[in-house]
């Protein structure tokens, strides 16, 4: 059996070499981390919810315009995806007060913001994605001014998008990160979503009861991770509700999709 070539492996997911030239393969791992790693666990049926969540997401927003990664999803734990060059930001957007923003300036959680914010932090674990000011940004040559516009621009289209999907179906969008890449299509370069949009990114309350729907309940050691994200996929409409999505590793689609191990 051919071996695919290893291409990056991180906290929660691996690339590997796709088909074609420019395609990568996106594999979903069911590994969880908080803390910088400090926290790691296993949880089974974690990596396969993550990527029917975020195909389902990623194909709403094609649909609707909003420039992506994905070409198809592959398989239980794949998807294909376009290569990107990754611009080394993670780019938050917060509205409401929930995590770090509490810690850094003494809100209280669950305060609604005055206005949607926009965070960039520097994707580096050795420094625990340090936040950063566009300053930084520009200086160090990580994006372009007229990059940081778009990649704003692009937020706020995700965040709306976004906050949209999860309330009609009772939930409300805290906050999310996004990663981004540049992708050249001939001649011609533009910046697209990249990496993933789960409850691993997103900070997603029920709308009623406030209970956490994301990986805060592993960060927090509150358990049921795996049934809140089921309940999410299963809002969503992807999976029947309360189906719990365990084990497995890659399960094929169709043999034209066949990628190998
Ligand atoms: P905070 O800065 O409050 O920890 O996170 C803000 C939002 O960005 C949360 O929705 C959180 O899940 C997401 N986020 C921030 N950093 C990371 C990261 O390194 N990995 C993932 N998956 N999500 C992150």
């Amino acid at each position: 059996m051919k071996k695919r070539r290893r291409i990056y492996e991180g906290k929660a997911k691996i690339l590997y070499e796709g088909p074609e030239p420019g395609t990568l393969v996106q594999f979903f791992k069911d590994d969880a981390t908080a803390f910088n790693k400090k926290k790691h666990d296993i949880i089974d049926g974690k990596g396969v919810l993550n990527n029917r969540i975020s195909e389902h997401i990623f194909t709403q927003m094609t649909r609707i315009g909003i420039p992506n990664h994905l070409i198809k999803r592959l398989n239980m734990r794949e998807q294909l995806i376009k290569e990107v060059e990754i611009i080394p930001i993670e780019v938050i957007v917060r509205n409401v007060a929930a995590g770090t923003l509490c810690e850094r300036l003494g809100l209280t959680e669950g305060e609604v913001l005055p206005r949607s914010i926009i965070e960039f932090c520097y994707k580096k674990d050795e420094l625990n994605d340090p936040l950063v000011a566009e300053e930084h940004i520009t200086a160090f040559g990580w994006a372009s001014p007229q990059e940081i516009d778009d990649i704003m621009a692009l937020a706020i289209r995700v965040n709306d998008f976004l906050s949209g999907l999860f309330a009609g179906i009772g939930i409300q969008l805290i906050d999310f990160k996004i990663e981004l890449g540049r992708h050249w299509e001939n001649d011609a370069m533009r910046i697209i979503v990249a990496d993933e949009i789960s409850p691993d990114s997103c900070r997603l309350w029920d709308m009623k009861t406030n209970k956490k729907m994301d990986k805060d309940r592993f960060r927090q050691g509150l358990g049921g991770l795996v049934d809140a994200y089921s309940e999410v996929a299963g809002r969503l409409g992807i999976i029947p509700e309360n189906e719990p999505q365990r084990g497995s590793g890659p399960v094929l689609v169709s043999d034209n999709d066949k990628t190998e191990e």
